[in-house]
């Protein structure tokens, strides 16, 4: 099979992608049926050796992988990246070769530091692996944002995007960026909206309702279950699409409650929250607690786990049968026929 790529830049070149988990596997699937030469690098016996080989693809460990690479794709968890440079990329890359992130966080932030002699980029599909995978076999794309942070070849954007294109973003939409604003964004988008706002919001209104004497169950309904209609409703359409299907009572709630929820204090509060990302704060104390071996960030996670709302949940979700079954329910794709 073959993509129709806007540059051949990668034809020739050998692409070492290091780390096979959501993005790993995508890329190198996607990069491979593209008719790109990709080989993966990983620990020996580490979790995702064997599924990479029954993938059909040239497994060896990183250093060997890194050593014959033209692209070297650092698609292994952030927190072990600074390591892995150091230890491996660092004294085996070729001068010259390319040094591909999804995430600008260790580059921007100064835990690698690239050695001056190769050209560093950045490629991240705005979508999670699977879905990277799935588009990328319907002959379709997820878009991807792109980045050039040092470009010693000459043709660093050209790289840059002809990856891009292996992994099927340019089937749908290229967005530069840099690594900054990649970095911060991203940051700030699990921070504030996605993880940190949407999950306390979740809990407050919960413990809200719960403590007023209404039975969780129906509290559990009422605030977690019932988002993914309105999320899906956004991100089929925004905030459009949400006000056509909700009915005007629950409009005229939104217009006039909404705003005593999020209000100017909340704002300030986001934007203290970009502060600390954007001057480094937020790095430093991730790192340092990543070093500690996680003492907080342990704590905190069972705190979640241990909520109530998280008791009720599991009771509720084992009666919902379209999630047992692994997939999401669709809806009737054809009306019900009628019997007799
Ligand atoms: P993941 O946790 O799903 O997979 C990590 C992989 O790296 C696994 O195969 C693991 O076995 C391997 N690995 C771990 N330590 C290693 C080491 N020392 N040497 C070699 N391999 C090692 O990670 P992911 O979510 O795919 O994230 C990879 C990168 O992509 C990160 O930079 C992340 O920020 C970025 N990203 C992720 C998403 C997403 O949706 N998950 C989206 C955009 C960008
Ligand atoms: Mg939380």
């Amino acid at each position: 099979m073959s993509n129709a790529t806007t540059n051949d830049t990668l034809a020739k070149a050998r692409i070492a992608v290091l780390g096979y988990g959501s993005q790993g596997r995508a890329h190198a699937l996607n990069l491979k049926d593209s008719g790109l030469d990709v080989v993966i690098g990983l620990r020996p016996g580490g979790p995702t050796w064997k599924k990479a080989e029954a993938d059909g693809f040239a497994v060896v460990e990183p250093a060997e992988a890194v050593k014959g690479a033209d692209l070297v794709a650092v698609l292994t968890p952030d927190m072990v990246q600074p390591t892995l440079y150091t230890d491996v990329i660092e004294p085996n890359i070729k001068p010259g070769a390319a040094l591909l992130f999804a995430h600008g966080f260790n580059i921007h932030f100064g835990q690698i530091k690239p050695r001056a002699d190769i050209d560093v980029i950045l490629v991240a599909p705005k979508g999670p692996g699977a879905l990277v995978r799935s588009e990328y076999e319907r002959g379709r794309g997820v878009p991807c944002i792109w980045a050039v942070y040092q470009d010693v070849s000459g043709h660093a954007e050209a790289t840059t995007k002809a990856y891009a294109d292996g992994i099927g973003g340019g089937r749908a939409m290229l967005i530069q960026t840099d690594f900054k604003e990649e970095t911060e964004t991203d940051l700030f988008g699990e921070q504030a909206v996605l993880c940190g706002g949407a999950s306390e919001l979740v809990i407050a209104g919960f413990e809200t309702l719960v403590e007023a004497g209404y039975q969780p169950e129906i509290a559990y309904y009422e605030v977690m279950h019932e988002l993914k209609l309105i999320v899906d409703l956004f991100y089929e359409g925004g905030i459009t699409r949400m006000l056509e299907f909700v009915s005007e009572t629950a409009q005229y709630g939104d217009y006039v409650s909404g705003p005593r929820i999020v209000d100017a204090a909340t704002k300030q509060r986001m934007k203290d929250v970009l502060t600390d990302i954007q001057d480094g704060t937020f790095a430093k104390n991730w790192t340092a607690e990543y070093k500690a071996g996680l003492p907080n960030y342990k704590k905190f996670k069972q705190a979640d786990l241990d909520h109530p709302i998280e008791k009720v949940g599991k009771e509720l979700r084992a009666r919902m049968p379209w999630l047992q079954s692994g997939k999401q329910a669709t809806p009737a794709a054809e009306p019900l026929k009628k019997v007799g």
